[in-house]
């Protein structure tokens, strides 16, 4: 069992709230901050005080409530040194290859430039735990809004280098137009047909489809398998990169 329990809820419409709390010694942090108030309602239903925001990336649906936490509990915030100056509150700007302690565990830095330019994702690699937020979702990854298709894939290559069993936490729950749009560009991925359904079920619950893991996007996320042959068919890119692939895929979902 971890030494973590990580708490997920919903924030604003579509974004993830997100608590990781290290019951040992009672820190507790926030994976960004939407919005004030349904973070404060999570960490009174848990009886948790909250010691530390990790700041993903400058969006507003990310930051807003970063300011009214560090007041109401002198939170520590943490968050990407590209994006210092439009981090709220930023006391420890980090970047690339940074590691930190959080609870006396080691927190790793990966900087993932490409929906934002600074944007930068949490993995605890004791613990098998990626804070991904806009960067990789599940079956989909960040719009790019800063930064070009290669950047972005350069990106994702360094979150697919871990371990297959790692958890991934996203920030949004986008992942059922996500997997309508994947089976457009890898229709014959048993797997991937096999999960549509299996979220089709959870989302008609009204269930939340957080945390996914490496493995299984690397198996079923049409934007980390560019090399596939039977992708490249359907679009007609045999002889293309990798990078143009996924190029052309983060192309259409922007079209779909
Ligand atoms: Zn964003």
């Amino acid at each position: 069992m971890s030494v973590f329990q990580v708490h997920v809820f919903t924030c604003r419409t579509d974004n993830f709230g997100v608590l990781v709390h290290h019951p040992a010694s009672g820190a507790t942090a926030s994976i960004d901050a939407p919005e004030e108030a349904p973070i404060l309602e999570a960490l009174a239903a848990k009886r948790w005080d909250l010691t530390h925001i990790l700041t993903t990336h400058h969006h507003p649906d990310h930051v807003e409530a970063n300011l009214a936490l560090k007041r109401r509990y002198h939170a520590q915030i943490y968050g990407p040194v590209a994006e210092r100056a439009k981090i709220p509150g930023l006391d420890h700007p980090v970047g690339d290859g940074d590691r930190f302690e959080f609870a006396g565990e080691a927190v790793e830095v990966i900087e993932t430039p490409g929906h934002t330019a600074g944007h930068i994702c949490y993995h605890f690699p004791e613990h098998g735990l990626l804070f991904a937020a806009d960067t990789l979702f599940a079956l989909g990854c960040g719009r790019l809004f800063e930064r070009p298709a290669s950047d972005m894939w350069v990106s994702l290559q360094k979150l697919m280098a871990l371990p297959d069993d790692t958890e991934v936490y996203f920030g949004h729950e986008y992942t059922l137009s996500n997997a309508r749009f994947a089976v457009t560009v890898d229709p014959d991925n048993e797997a991937l047909l096999a999960r549509f359904e299996e979220i089709e079920s959870l989302r008609a619950q009204g269930r939340m489809t957080v945390p996914t893991t490496i493995g299984v996007e690397k198996e079923t996320n049409p934007f980390l398998r560019p090399h596939d042959a039977g992708i490249r068919a359907v679009l007609e890119m045999e002889d293309a990169s990798d990078a143009e692939v996924f190029a052309e895929i983060r192309r259409r979902k922007d079209n779909f």
